[in-house]
Order: structure tokens, then sequence, then C-alpha cells
């Protein structure tokens, strides 16, 4: 047994501090990026923000959505292939920038995932998604994913620490997907006792993928758009988001009425809700890691994407960033006991 002592830090734990700043106005800043892979030849543009691939967010719908804003959705992987046929008859062919194929690492995954790609080849993302990246079999599906399409964004996860975003971009992915435990449905640290404080797990992680040439997406954590910041400002490349997505017209989930006010179902993909669902149960030798919440409805998904892309720009501003790129270098975290002022919150 060995006990690191340094500490661990998540958004909770910091703030960003204002910097004398040239920018006049929040208009001024563009939060667009471009970026080149690794591994896959394509070069993509857009806002790094990314729907997470669960069914009560990472839909079909939010992908329509969300695409008109140049903003990502990694599509959940419980569709069967006719939808998938359907909503592709309907999609232009720049939307696929916007949008990734999740798949699993079991045989049946893998197959799906070969079937949808041989019907659609104009899809360009494809996302290995397994709670616990650690595993030798993981690196070498994405080995072999690599093999099977060399042209594709592979996006894999998820991890904390450097090491193993290494061995992820040197077996093949593009970008890898980080966090363990901080999730809004999740109950992975409460189960196991694993997990990793989400700024730290960004801060190392960026580090170790960037010096390959490499890109990771903090997953999971972000309540309030600030937390967003956070996370670009401590070197995410992308940010992906379950609950602040969830509830939404777009988002799927099923509508719950109670006391004349509607809520919609979110769950987490390791939920008794989501294995019932999707594999007929929980299987004898696991525990559920995910929790069940309804949330009050939040109606269209935009206008709490104005209200994310309105703070980020308000943040590049307080820090002098004209760039959504520049945010990390711009970024000072001071250490704080205290956050918002809960004086009028419930
Ligand atoms: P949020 O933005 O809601 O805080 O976090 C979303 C992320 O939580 C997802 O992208 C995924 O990585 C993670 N997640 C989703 N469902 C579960 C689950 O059932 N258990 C665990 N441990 N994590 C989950």
């Amino acid at each position: 047994m060995r006990i690191e002592y340094d500490i661990k830090l998540g958004f909770k734990d910091v703030m960003i501090r204002p910097k004398r700043s040239t920018i006049k106005s929040r208009s001024q800043v563009t939060l667009e990026r471009e970026f080149k892979f690794l591994h896959s030849p394509l070069l993509w543009k857009g806002v790094p923000i990314m729907a997470a691939n669960m069914d009560t967010v990472g839909t079909f719908n939010m992908a329509k959505a969300l695409s008109q804003k140049k903003i990502f959705t990694a599509i959940h992987k419980h569709y069967p292939l006719n939808d998938w046929k359907a909503f592709l008859s309907n999609f232009q062919e720049e939307d696929y920038h916007y949008i990734a194929v999740s798949t699993g690492i079991g045989k049946q995954d893998s197959e799906k995932l070969s079937a949808i790609i041989q019907n659609n080849p104009s899809l360009q993302f494809i996302c290995i998604d397994v709670a616990n990246g650690y595993s030798e079999y993981f690196a070498e599906f994405v080995k072999r994913t690599r093999d099977q399409y060399p042209d594709k964004v592979i996006i894999a996860g998820n991890v904390v620490t450097g090491e193993m975003v290494e061995e992820l971009l040197l077996s093949g992915a593009d970008i890898v997907k980080v966090g363990i435990g901080p999730g809004s449905v999740c109950t992975t640290r409460v189960k196991t006792g694993v997990g990793y404080p989400q700024l730290s797990a960004i801060i190392e992680c960026s580090d170790a993928a960037h010096g390959l040439g490499g890109q990771i997406i903090s997953d999971g954590g972000c309540s309030h758009p600030g937390d967003i910041a956070k996370a670009f400002g401590a070197g995410a490349d992308f940010v992906m988001l379950g609950g602040m997505l969830a509830g939404h017209d777009e988002s799927g989930g099923e509508i719950v009425q109670r006391n004349g006010q509607s809520f919609r179902k979110f769950y987490g993909m390791s939920s008794a809700t989501a294995m019932n669902k999707h594999t007929g149960g929980i299987a004898e030798y696991r525990a559920s890691e995910g929790k069940t919440v309804e949330i009050p409805y939040k109606g269209d998904v935009e206008s709490t994407i104005q209200d994310i892309l309105g703070g980020l720009r308000s943040t590049c501003t307080y820090v002098g960033a004209a760039r959504l790129k520049e945010l990390t270098k711009r970024t000072t975290f001071i250490r704080v006991n205290e956050q918002e002022n809960r004086t009028y919150s419930e």
C-alpha cells in the first residue's frame, strides 16, 4: 500500500482569477476551435462541447439541435440499425462532423459498429466507451479498431491518469475521455472507493495527451457553466456533459407528471434502470454504479446552450482570452474554501 499526499482538486476547490483584458465585449470572443488529430487525417472545427453518450442525453434529436450550433453529440449505443438509417437520411454532410457512433468492447458491439459504418461510411467519429479503461483488453480493442478504421477519429475512455492516456493514444486513440466517478448520476466512488477529482485529472491527463499530440475530453462533473470554463482552463480540449443537457425536449427519458409539474427521467448507463432496459437486468456478479433521478423539465435545449456559451464567453473576457484556445494559457486557478453565495438558493 502507498499513499500519495499531493492534494487532488475538483471544480469546487478552485476559482479562476480575473486578469487585465483588452476585450471590450463578450461578442468578440470566439468559442470555435480547430483540431488536427494524432492518427486520423480529419480536420475538425466547432465548439468543443459534447453531449454524453447516454440514452437520456445523446439522442438523435439532441444531435439535430446541437449540430446546428457546431456542438458535438456522442450518440448512445442502443439505437437499432434501422433508426440510424432513418436519422442519417435527413442529415447533411457537414453535420457528420458533430456526431460519434458509440460502442462498447463486446463482440456484439463491434459487429454493430461495423454494420453502422458499412451502411454509413461518412460517419467520422467512433467513441469506444467503457467505465474502466484500465484493462489490457480495452487497449487491444482500441488497437484493433484503429487497424480496421485507419481514417476515423477514435475517442477512447474512460481513464484518469497520464500513463493510461499515453497508452491509449499509442494504441490508436486520437482523443482520450477522462473521468472516473465525477458524473451527476454516477455512484462508482461510493460503490468502489475508486476515483480521481476531475480538475486534477484534466490537468494531468491533458499534459500527457498534448505531449504526444493527442486531445482529451473532460467527461462528467460539470453542473454549472463555470465548471465547463474551469475544465477548459485546466487544459481540456473538449468537455462532455450529461446532466446539464438532460431533462430537455431533445434529451429523451420518460416524462413524469407530479403535482402539475413535469419531470424527465435521467439515469446512469450503469444504473439498474439502464441495465434492466438494455441488458435484461443486473448480472449476478455486478452491482449498479448509477442513479436514477427525475429532473424538472427544462424545455428546449437551445436556452441552456445559450447560457453555457454566454458563460464561457464571459469567462474568456474576464481573463483576456479572445479565443477559447487561449483560455488555458490565461488561467490561474486560486484554491478556495467557498463558491457561490447560497442565501437565496433552495
Ligand atoms: P455528468 O455530466 O452528468 O456529471 O456526467 C456524465 C458522465 O457520467 C457520462 O458521460 C459518463 O462518463 C458518466 N456516467 C454515465 N452513466 C454512468 C453510470 O451509471 N455510472 C458511472 N460511474 N458513470 C456514469
